[in-house]
């Protein structure tokens, strides 16, 4: 049975399944505050984790009309972000030159398979701001 929509579907990017696949554990933990910094995530390498920080999901829900969908994004943007990190580590992707150049790098990798509305962009150029990025 076809469907009647002609557009083909895009296979549909899922981090936490592909950072699973990768052999990665995804952990929502209390990272802390840096400073008044928002530190997002984090990639450790060494134990195979992404972490995930739960005081950013918890920051970027708590305003009214917020709901899970939009903490699941921020997630899925994170992962993305530490995938590339991962892939980076792994040599499958070429690790440039700078802090500032591979955190861009891994941004536009994870912009590109995740949907990102006007809140999380809003939320993420504050991060970038900060001395630790995500
Ligand atoms: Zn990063």
């Amino acid at each position: 049975m076809g469907s009647i929509c002609a557009a083909p579907s895009r296979p549909v990017f899922d981090p936490p399944a592909v950072a699973l696949a990768c052999g990665l554990r995804v952990e929502i933990a209390d990272l802390g505050v840096w400073g008044g910094a928002v530190l997002i995530s984090e990639y450790d390498g060494q134990a195979g984790t992404v972490r995930v920080n739960a005081r950013a999901l918890a920051a970027f829900g708590a305003p009214a009309g917020a709901g899970r969908a939009d903490i699941e994004q921020l997630r899925n943007f994170a992962i993305a972000h530490e995938l590339f990190h991962h892939y980076e580590a792994r040599g499958l992707v070429p690790r440039l030159r700078g802090r500032a150049r591979r955190e861009a790098a891994a941004d536009v990798f994870a912009r590109a398979n995740v949907a990102v509305d006007d809140r999380l962009d809003a939320f993420l150029r504050r991060a970038a701001g900060s001395p630790l990025g995500i």
